[in-house]
């Protein structure tokens, strides 16, 4: 959470914060501080060129393997990418060979904006390469601290040959002029519990609509159900069907869907 200070030309700094905080049933005239939430501030506030409303939640279930990225858009701000790298681990998913992600067009999705790329221990560097590949500058990365249900940090992982894992990392990737990203709000380390397994904090929504603004374009790629948000697209292969509500993107959808099957979208 972050708070701001809400300054009215009757706070009085030396009076401290009011007790009653955002319950106060004086808050136009009271002479004490309440704050608000940076969310206040940035959502409804344009941040970048790619605005539009926030629509619901849409999906694609595919295997991005055949689908042409082309389908999904050029424009987002943000994308979200969680991999299924290959480890030495039985998942209850399929996963890619390096190659296999190397080659999947990752450069199509965005003209300008941010990039975000899960990584496991092994991958740190692939990872960092990859984004490079794909058109990338490599700015930072937040790494996340996984927690127990008695909310202290994880020392016996179920991965990590030599340590144990305890934390994950997200590198976070630029292209292009991305002036428009709100700076320096959040940090780099999220403090969250691990959840089923590979589930990635929810809190990572939040650093990135605090990042981008609200009404930017947002993808997800290898997302599950449970991803899915309003103002976001979210592309895997264990998604509950299709669903999506913008016209542009339904059409170059089906487009797709004659194209490679055009027997079964005749049908
Ligand atoms: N970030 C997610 C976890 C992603 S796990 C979360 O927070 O829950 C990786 C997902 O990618 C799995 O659902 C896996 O089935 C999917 N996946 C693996 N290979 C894929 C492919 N070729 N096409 C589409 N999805 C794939």
């Amino acid at each position: 959470m972050h708070f701001i200070p809400i300054i009215q030309s009757q706070t009085d700094f030396k009076l401290g914060d009011c007790s009653y905080l955002d319950t106060c049933h004086k808050i136009s005239n009271c002479r004490y501080i309440h704050y608000g939430q940076i969310w206040d501030f940035t959502r409804g506030e344009p941040a970048c060129s790619y605005l539009s409303c926030e629509l619901p939640p849409q999906w694609i279930n595919c295997d991005l393997m055949n689908i042409d990225f082309e389908v999904f858009g050029s424009d987002f701000g943000v994308v979200i990418a969680d991999p299924s790298w290959t480890i030495h681990m039985n998942l209850n998913y399929s996963s890619l060979k390096d190659d296999e992600l190397l080659s999947l067009r990752m450069d199509k999705l965005q003209r300008e904006g941010l990039f975000l790329l899960w990584v496991t221990g092994r991958t740190i560097e692939t990872g960092r390469e990859f984004l490079r590949k794909w058109g990338y500058k490599v700015i930072n990365q937040i790494t996340w601290i996984k927690t127990s249900q008695l909310v202290r940090t994880i020392s016996t992982g179920r991965t990590g040959h030599w340590l144990n894992h305890s934390k994950e990392h997200l590198l976070v990737a630029t292209k292009g002029s991305v002036k428009w990203i709100n700076r320096a709000i959040d940090s780099q380390i999220m403090i969250s519990s691990t959840r089923e397994t590979s589930r990635k904090p929810d809190e990572i929504y939040g650093i990135v609509d605090r990042l981008v603004g609200a009404g930017v374009r947002k993808l997800e790629i290898f997302g599950r159900q449970h991803n899915t948000r309003p103002g976001w697209l979210t592309v895997g292969n264990q998604l509950e069907g299709t669903r999506l509500v913008e016209g542009e993107l339904i059409k170059r959808y089906s487009a797709w869907q004659s194209r490679s099957s055009p027997a079964a979208v005749g049908a």
